[in-house]
Formats: C-alpha cells, structure tokens, sequence
C-alpha cells in the first residue's frame, strides 16, 4: 500500500459523534451519566438504554435519512433519544417546546417527520399541531414520554410509551454507522427572527467537530457536572449532548427552573458546567455568591458587559461563544489571554462582552463588506457581515436551495450578523443586519446603546430600535422593562444617563416603558414588533410616546 495514497479503509471511517456513547460505556461505565430528581443512570446504563431503545425505533421500520422528532424538556428522553434515534440511521430533529401548534405542524410536514416522541405534559399541543396538519400529508405516529410504562396513551394516535420502548428494545442492538461523514445527523428549525423558520441540516462530520471543539475552547475536564439550563433543543446544547459522553459528565436534568432551583441544583450536585442565554445569566446575576465556583458558557444573544461584570463576582467564570443554529452552536469564543487577568474587572468585562475568534475546527472567520466580500478595516469601528468558513458549518437548509444559496456564497457562510474586527483579530456583534438603525446617515448599533443602558441600576431589560424620524430617517427608540424597585426613573433621567457615555446622536431619542420585553421562543427579544410600535407612535411628549 503506498502512504502516499491515502485515504486507506483503516484510516478513512466516517467520524460520527455517536461513538462517543459506545466508548463512554467502558470507561466510564458505573459513573453517573444522567442525574433527574432522584433518578440516576450510569454510562452502561445509558448506552445499554439507548440500544434497546434504537432496535425498538427501527422495529418500526424507521432506518436511514428518515427524520425522528422530540418535542420535550430537558429530561433524561430528551438526551437519550440523540444517541437512540441516530443510531437508526435516523436524522434527529428536536422542536422548541415554546412554539405555537401552527408552527410545530409546519415543522413536521416539512421534514416529513415519521414518529415524534412527546412528553406527557405536551400531548395536548401535539394533537392539536398534528390536527393542523393537511389530509394529503401522512401524520407522524405518537410515542408518550412518560416514567411508568404502563400509563394508558391519551388516544389512538399514540402508539406506545417511551419505557415500554426501552423495556422490550433489543441491548444487542447492531448500530448503524453512517455510509459517509457528510450522511445527515441533525435536523434543526432556525428560531425564525429575520424570516420563517428554516430546517439547518448537520452532518455527522460537522457535529463531530462541533462537539469535540466544544470541548477544547471551554477547557472541559473529564467528568465535570453539567447543569442543562440551556434548552437541549436549542442546537442540540450547543453540541454539548454528545461532548458530554465524549469526557463522561454528568447530565444534570431539569424540566423546568427558575433562580432559587438553578442555585440548589448547583449546591446539591456540585455542578461545575452550565451553559445559558444571556437572559438566564442575568437572572443569575441578582443570585447569591456561590461557596464554589461554576463555569458558565454564555451565548445566544449579546451579553451585556454590566451583566458579565456582577456574574462573576458572584463565582461564575464566564466564558463567552458565538455561534448559531447554522454552525451547530458556537464557532467563535473570546478566547482568554491570561494578561488580561492584569486588567480592571470593568475592562475584563468590556473585552469578554467582544464575541472573540475562530474555534479551531474553523477555516476562518472575518468581517467583510457584504456587496464586494471584501474585509473591513481592522480597527474596531467599521462594521460588516460576519462570514464563516470551516468544519462545522451546516450542509445546508432543507428542501431550500435558495435560501441555502443566499447565504452559502464565494465560499462563505454568511451569517446576517453586523460587527466589526478589531486590531487583535477579534470580532464584536454590533447586531443582527435588520437591527442596524441609521440616523443622518450613521449606523448606529442598537447593542452598543444598550450595553450602556444596562448599566443603569434601574434597568431590568432593554431594547433599542429605530424609529422613523422625518429629520433623521431613524433615531434610537429604547424600550426599557424596570427593576422592581420603588426609585423609578424617568424618560429624561434615562436620557441624560445616556448622555456622556455614548455620541449625541446614538442617545435615544425616545424612551417607552413595558412591563415586559416581547421574546421569541428562545428568548430573543422580538425587536420586529417593537419597531412596529415604535413606528406606529405618533405623539412624542419629550421622552413619554
Ligand atoms: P440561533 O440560530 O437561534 O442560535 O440564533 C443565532 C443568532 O443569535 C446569531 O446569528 C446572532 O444574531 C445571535 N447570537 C448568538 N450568539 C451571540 C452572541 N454571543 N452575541 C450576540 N449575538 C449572538
């Protein structure tokens, strides 16, 4: 055999997440795996489950390329159901439990889903998405996430329960390995905050390269405690489903939480690992000090430096990473020099606001003009398209040439992401491309105005949008919900704050009160509905619409 000749038959099998189980299985055999409420399983145990679970799955002649939907919490289904459902050959697809049944009946048409499996509390919404569904496309059969395998199913639509799966799946169980590295792993539906959802498709390739670079940027040690305070159907974690069988963690399950549950499950299991969307962090942030201290990877939506500033003076070492549905979780982290351990904790906060660099497992990263696909100056100011290129970048949208083709182009992925580079080689989000407001011709970038409302004690949550003006074109409207305080500030007060610490024309020229800040179903503030507020709002009393 010539070894200049390569690929050769031992070198070139398709890398595959899924091996993760397998190898965690011996290693870290009696070791926890999943902790949920008083249940525990070890790694035998849950490969030996997953197993059982896949021959049941393919025992319904469901088998390659064939997609397989969750619609569940964060439960011990919800992470075995990665590994049982692909090693089928199947493609897994998980849907956001917070979307409408409209939306979820959508979803399933279009990936043709062949069987969901659905938690007890979510049967009603199943139903109701499957009765949505046209009469010309075959409804996906039912299986009942629930911990007794011998509950009654809620209607015939239901074909069995999840543990009776398990009980009378197969432990022998052959896997199936895919064919090719690029065979479809993953099926995901993008949040939908710029246009309709899109179905992103991963390989086993990309997702391999995903979750194991997870691992290296974060400086993930063997069996650490991962607390899953990140929706496991939002990018598959973060990829962090199967980095977690790859250094055999401990899944910490939660199906629902708030700040005082988040807080004893870190005391009570000793968690070392959590991954959150800046609204969660900064939940946490009006927390008490931790007695030891958690990692915590953030990411999702931009994290105010006021934010990240009380959060690790609480005990939380706050790593900050940029990616999205497309990338399968983050390609991009701040990576930390340790001479900036020297610096004030203001100025680590600024610097860990910034998304940071490439992961390694990226060709490349960069910022670019987004007509000539030419690099913008590296000077922190001069904002562009963040374009991507490299190993875990989706194989495309499904059943979407077009779209796949709008934003897969000259050898980029292009992200809709506006930002700028600085002179170090790291980026910083500046906003999404449709947040961007232009005032008398500036750009001015809604997240750098909100990151100094944030600093304001009063502020609970901010948005800032444009809004039409007949002078300016747009100016700065901001939409702002108040801590539950008894001093509250006025519009002018906000304003002035602003005063100072921003450029005259980037101070917002409207203020608006609400209670509460509109969210999609993964926590992004809705800014498309606030700019049709602030649209519709015609009288302006200085500061008061
Ligand atoms: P999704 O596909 O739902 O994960 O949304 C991805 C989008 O979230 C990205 O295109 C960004 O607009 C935004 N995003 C993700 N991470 C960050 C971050 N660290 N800072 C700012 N925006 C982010």
């Amino acid at each position: 055999m010539d070894a200049l000749t390569n690929p050769n038959a031992a070198n070139s099998t398709p890398l595959t997440p899924i091996q993760f189980l397998e190898r965690a299985a011996v290693v870290y055999d009696n070791s926890p795996s999943i902790v949920y409420n008083n249940l525990t399983y070890t790694w035998r145990d849950t490969f030996i489950r997953c197993l059982r679970l896949a021959s049941s799955i393919s025992r319904l002649a469901i088998g390659k390329r064939d997609v397989v939907s969750v619609l569940a919490p964060n439960i011990p289904a919800t992470y075995e159901l990665h590994y049982a459902i692909t090693m089928t050959g199947a493609i897994i697809n998980t849907i956001n439990t917070r979307l409408d049944p409209r939306t979820i009946s959508i979803l399933l048409r279009h990936g043709e889903s062949k069987l969901v499996f659905v938690d007890y509390q979510l049967t009603n919404l199943i139903q109701e998405a499957v009765s949505l569904m046209p009469n010309d496309c075959a409804p996906p059969q039912l299986v009942l996430i629930i911990d007794d395998a011998r509950q009654s199913l809620p209607s015939d639509q239901f074909i069995n329960t999840y543990e009776a799966m398990v009980v009378t799946g197969d432990p022998g169980f052959n896997w199936v390995r895919p064919d090719t590295e690029w065979d479809p792993l993953t099926l995901s539906y993008t949040s939908g905050t710029t246009s309709s959802p899109k179905g992103v498709v991963h390989s086993h390739r990309g997702i391999f390269l995903g979750s194991v670079v997870g691992l290296v940027e974060w400086f993930v040690p063997k069996q650490p405690v991962m607390l899953w305070t990140l929706p496991m159907f939002h990018a598959n974690g973060w990829g962090y489903i199967w980095g977690m069988a790859a250094v055999g963690g401990t899944n910490v399950c939660l199906r629902k939480f708030d700040t005082s549950i988040i807080y004893n499950s870190i005391h009570n299991n000793h968690v070392t690992h959590m991954c959150c969307a800046p609204v969660v962090l900064k939940m946490l942030s009006e927390g008490k000090p931790l007695q030891r201290r958690v990692n915590l990877m953030t990411g999702g939506a931009p994290p105010p430096a006021a934010v990240l500033l009380r959060t690790e003076s609480l005990g939380f070492d706050v790593t900050h990473a940029y990616g999205m549905s497309e990338t399968c979780g983050p390609s991009v982290f701040c990576a930390w020099k340790s001479e900036w351990n020297r610096l004030p904790a203001t100025d680590k906060a600024r610097l860990k606001a910034r998304q940071g660099i490439k992961t390694i497992v990226m060709t490349d990263v960069d910022v670019v003009d987004p007509e000539s696909g030419v690099s913008v100056t590296r000077d922190g100011l001069t904002q562009g398209e963040i374009v991507f290129k490299g190993g875990n970048v989706m194989m495309g949208y499904l059943k979407d040439p077009e779209a796949t083709e709008k934003c897969i182009k000259n050898g980029w992925f292009y992200t809709g992401d506006v930002g700028v580079m600085y002179p170090d080689g790291y980026l910083e989000i500046k906003d999404r491309s449709k947040d961007v407001i232009i005032s008398g011709g500036e750009n001015i970038s809604s997240v750098e105005v909100e990151s100094v409302l944030y600093l304001h004690p009063s502020v609970n949550e901010v948005a800032v949008v444009g809004r039409p003006d007949k002078f300016w074109g747009e100016s700065p409207c901001a939409f702002v919900s108040l801590k539950d305080d008894k001093v509250k500030p006025t519009a002018d007060e906000i304003m002035k704050f602003c005063k100072g610490k921003l450029p005259g024309y980037m101070v917002p020229k409207s203020v608006v009160f609400k209670d509460e800040l509109p969210k999609t179903s993964t926590a992004k503030i809705k800014k498309n509905v606030l700019r049709e507020i602030a649209k519709s709002m015609e009288l302006v009393v200085k500061g008061r619409l």
